[in-house]
């Protein structure tokens, strides 16, 4: 088991690679595998039923999801509990965690969600437990059956991420949502663009992946990717991979300390970088945000107090950008 998450999450970009192979509607051929190998890891019984073709449940399964709408793991009104199947280093603070759930159900969220974790960390004056929470967004497959991981940076002093950092296998998480947060329809504009910082990729994985798995979906898509260096780029084998196959993906990197051999771009996003990378204005842009307070500042301003998109300022509206062409996750 360990062996085999261990290869997952080195990489989350090899799971990728079968997939390219396939053609479109990848991401579900390559995720059947290990859903499988999941099932025939932690029992064999639950492999037997979900490959059998003597009383083709995979298809029973099917009929029913027409009948009665496929089973979703996740409820917005409770706390459920997901158990850690495994954890694994991606880079040097960040790590992927898998959970698990029924293998016959999905996660239940659309693109673009998130969902919203809690723990008990420290204790109140009467010695009760006192929660954190805090969002987090899947970059499974929303369509996958029995699992969803997440990618999260951890903060030598970050409340939550030390949380999961401590976790381990067969530990539960208590999860809430989805929380929506973009309703992403398939064509709703011709070209999007996006900026992202760190672990702000995660809801652009989102967004790529279900524009990209769609034969019908012609979006354009030119992501800018800022990291602190070329070892902090996140996903970077499985965004190079997906860009290779995909002629409407574009990817530009840029960090700021790089190596001599580093050949993108370097520094924080400027101008002339959003102009080059970025969909010019207009009405059939969109421009996605997502990153650490500083970067929002700097290209589109944060989000409002409460939580609201709040103006827009930065690199973006200097550009001529208006708040309809942008969204700040
Ligand atoms: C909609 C949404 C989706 C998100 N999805 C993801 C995701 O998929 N993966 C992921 O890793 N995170 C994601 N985040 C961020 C996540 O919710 C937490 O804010 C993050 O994990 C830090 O929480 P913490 O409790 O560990 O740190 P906290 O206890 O809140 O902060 C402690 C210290 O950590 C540092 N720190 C915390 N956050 C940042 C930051 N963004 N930039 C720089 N320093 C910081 C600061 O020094 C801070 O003082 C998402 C946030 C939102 C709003």
């Amino acid at each position: 088991m360990a062996a085999f998450f261990q290869r997952l999450a080195k990489a989350t970009p090899t799971a990728f690679t079968a997939a390219f192979n396939s053609g479109s509607g990848h991401s579900r051929s390559a995720f059947r595998f290990p859903i499988g190998a999941l099932a025939a890891v932690s029992g064999g019984i639950s492999y037997v039923y979900y490959h059998s073709s003597v009383s083709d449940p995979v298809y029973l399964d099917e009929i029913k999801e027409e009948q009665t709408g496929p089973k979703v793991a996740l409820n917005p009104n409770k706390w459920t509990e997901f158990k850690l199947q495994d954890s694994a280093r991606v880079s040097h603070n960040t790590q992927l965690f898998r959970f698990t759930f029924d293998p016959t159900a999905k996660l239940g969220l659309d693109v673009a969600s998130c969902l919203i974790t809690r723990a008990p960390i420290g204790q109140d004056a009467e010695g009760k437990p006192k929660f954190v929470t805090r969002p987090y967004t899947p970059i499974s497959d929303p369509e996958s059956k029995g699992y969803f991981d997440l990618l999260i940076k951890v903060y030598p002093e970050g409340k939550m991420s030390q949380h999961f950092a401590s976790l381990k296998p067969g530990d539960v998480l208590e999860v809430k949502g989805p929380i929506e947060k973009l309703r992403y329809i398939p064509n709703m504009k011709k070209h999007i663009g996006m900026i992202a910082g760190g672990s702000g990729i995660t809801p652009m994985l989102q967004v790529i992946e279900a524009i990209l798995k769609n034969p019908d979906d012609t979006t354009k898509v030119s992501l800018l990717y800022a990291n602190v260096s070329p070892d902090d780029i996140l996903l970077k084998q499985k965004l190079d991979l997906l860009a290779a196959a995909h002629p409407n993906l574009k990817v530009y990197y840029t960090v700021d300390n790089p190596t001599k051999s580093w050949k993108g771009g370097k520094g924080f996003i400027s101008k002339d970088m959003a102009v080059k990378g970025l969909p010019g204005p207009s009405e059939d842009t969109l421009i996605l945000v997502c990153g650490p307070p500083g970067m929002m500042e700097h290209i589109s301003g944060g989000k409002a107090k409460d939580w609201s998109q709040g103006e827009l300022s930065g690199i973006l509206k200097e550009l001529g950008y208006t708040e309809e062409m942008v969204y700040k996750f």
